[in-house]
């Protein structure tokens, strides 16, 4: 059986307790090793082949799969954050599907919501935001038109964008002509959950300087939006005066 796992953003207590079981128990793992740390392969048993996917192409990961393959072994393809964002998986499943191999994937804690956890606030707040935009700028990947981030912006909800803090300008010049507006709550969140994790937050107008001054030009998440700054609603879900399924208010 393969398995797709999401090891979460960097901490190694972020994994699901199906993914550690299952990482504990792997045959072979191939590892996202730019972004996933060692700490989860100490877990690993003894004679668990492991392979660092960083140096290789899709051809050479789906042949270490076929290669290893059987009815008993268990490999495990650990990918960083959730694996159903930004994890190229989709060509790897259309492989295997093609090829009759059974595979599952087990989700994990995305770099979004560990990020937004690292600046202790919530994405969906009444009357502020009931929607997040998941997305990133278009670089060597190209990006449809129809979802550039002026566009997206435009709906003025909160964002969280993924692979863009190398092009801070470019990303701030779109927000900025999208949201019609330049105090836009942002923060940058550099590898939320590790160690040398770092939280940078100003606005539209100050961010991009703040960025370049500390140096951050990858392994970021770029968050904005009313949500992480200024004022909102509470929910309706813990008013006394709101019923629901589970609650009878006293209104
Ligand atoms: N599947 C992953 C994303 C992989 S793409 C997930 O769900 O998080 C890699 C991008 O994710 C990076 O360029 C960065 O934008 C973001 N990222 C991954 N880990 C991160 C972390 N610990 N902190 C902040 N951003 C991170």
């Amino acid at each position: 059986m393969i398995y797709f796992i999401g090891a979460g953003p960097g901490d190694v207590e972020l994994i699901t307790v199906k993914g550690q079981r299952l990482l504990k128990q792997a045959d072979v793992v191939i590892f996202a090793g730019s972004l996933v740390w060692d700490k989860h392969l100490q877990i690993c048993k003894k004679d668990c082949l492991k392979f660092d996917s960083a140096s290789m192409t899709l051809e050479e990961v789906m042949d270490t799969i076929k290669q290893h393959q059987s009815e008993k072994t268990i490999i495990v393809r650990l990918h960083t954050g959730d694996p159903t964002l930004y994890s190229a998986i989709r060509e790897q499943i259309g492989i295997l599907d093609k090829l009759n191999l059974q595979y599952e994937i087990i989700p994990g804690v995305s770099s979004f919501t560990a990020s937004c956890a690292a600046i202790n606030r919530e994405f969906t707040v009444p009357a502020v935001s009931q929607t997040v935009i998941i997305t990133r700028i278009e670089g060597r990947t190209p990006v449809p038109e129809d979802e550039d981030l002026e566009l997206l912006a435009a709906h003025k909800c909160s964002m969280a964008i993924f692979l863009s803090v190398q092009e801070i300008d470019r990303v701030i010049e779109k927000l900025k002509r999208g949201y019609q507006r330049g105090d836009v709550p942002v923060a940058v969140v550099y590898k939320a959950s590790w160690p040398d994790q770092k939280i940078i937050k100003g606005t539209l107008n100050t961010i991009a300087e703040k960025v370049k001054t500390e140096k951050i030009d990858r392994f970021a998440q770029i968050l904005v939006g009313d949500f992480i700054e200024g004022d909102f609603e509470r929910s309706q879900l813990y008013h006394p005066e709101f019923s629901h399924g589970y609650r009878k208010g006293n209104s």
